[in-house]
């Protein structure tokens, strides 16, 4: 082939990508729009609590029925819609095409190097095709899982953007700072390299598994009982995850399966509560989370600094009550 109709070759793959992406973005905005829309939001709750003459003194309680909307909109249009639309598009035409050439090295040059096997080439292909999706799944939330786990425990400041809705609707699974976009993926090359696993069934796993990523982040009011919250995880499940409360920090990294929670001691999940509002603790006033998109690319530098000037302080502080309680002493 001449280099020319390679070039070609690679440019209408790339279209056929992006139109895949796009379409299927149009196909989830149907289906998750319309699902929360058919859902009955807070005034439908309201109007049918005055009809049976019940009257509610929580009412600013966030409310534990199933079933209905959590934030209310009017339309499918919410308040960060077209930021996290950004956000999507931005990663999808400039974000991946570094990443996508980042890891065609790593695939191509670097990783049979250091990995010459990969522990499942082959064996999971045998299985029967359910017991193939079942294994595809579980691999896709394991290569989503420990980039998550790095994301909250080693490159925070530019997970923190993820963190940063207040309101959590389908396209909030999206909204990932391109750093962060990075993190995810090239994890997730590595950990799915190296368990090593091809074909249909991996395809359609990461298929369910996108889809399953927006239905967690859905404007939906839905948890599992017993015991299958321990199986699968619910969207309020991941809300707790979104949750701006003191004992959901870094807790609920799994997308479908809460058991890598379990084994990593990250499980939090209150069966009779909602969170009171959705966030993260901004280390002080001056790194507040801005609006705009450009001015959110760079804010992980911003609260970087912040974070670090805080941690002198703190230091600060401890030395100098440090030495007065020693001065009590003597
Ligand atoms: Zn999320
Ligand atoms: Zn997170």
């Amino acid at each position: 082939m001449g280099v020319m109709e390679k070039i070609i070759d690679s440019i209408t793959m790339y279209v056929d990508v992006y139109f895949f992406k796009i379409a299927g973005l149009f196909f989830f905005f149907l289906i998750f729009s319309s699902m929360a829309l058919l859902l009955p939001g807070k005034k439908d709750r309201e109007r049918s609590k005055k009809n049976k003459g019940a009257e509610d003194k929580e009412e600013d309680k966030p409310s534990l029925s199933y079933f209905t909307r959590v934030h209310d909109i009017n339309g499918v249009f919410y308040k960060d819609f077209k930021l996290e639309l950004g956000y999507y598009l931005f990663n999808l035409f400039l974000t991946s095409l570094l990443v996508g050439g980042i890891v065609y090295v790593l695939t191509s040059y670097i990783l049979p190097e250091i990995i010459p096997h990969q522990y499942f080439a082959g064996t999971v292909q045998n299985f029967p095709f359910w017991l193939q999706i079942f294994c595809g799944l579980i691999i896709a939330d394991l290569s989503l899982f420990v980039p998550h786990w790095f994301a909250h425990h080693v490159f925070w400041r530019f997970h923190t953007i993820h963190h940063s809705a207040k309101e959590i609707h389908w396209l909030t699974g999206l909204r990932l700072h391109p750093v962060d976009t990075m993190v995810f993926t090239i994890g997730g090359v590595l950990v799915s390299y190296t368990i090593g696993f091809e074909g249909e069934a991996i395809v359609l796993a990461t298929f369910v598994m996108t889809m399953y990523n927006f239905f967690v982040h859905a404007n939906i009011n839905l948890g599992y009982p017993k015991p299958l919250c321990y199986i699968l995880v619910s969207p309020n499940y991941h809300r707790w995850h979104h949750a701006r409360d003191k004992r959901a920090i870094d807790k609920n990294i799994a997308t479908m399966f809460p058991v890598f929670d379990l084994i990593m001691g990250s499980y939090f999940y209150p069966h009779d509560e909602m969170p009171k509002e959705y966030g993260f603790f901004e280390p002080d006033k001056k790194a507040k989370i801005p609006e705009k998109f450009e001015q959110q690319l760079i804010y992980p530098w911003i609260y970087a600094r912040a974070r670090k000037e805080n941690d002198k302080k703190k230091k600060l502080k401890k030395k100098e009550k440090g030495q007065e309680d020693g001065k009590n002493v003597r």
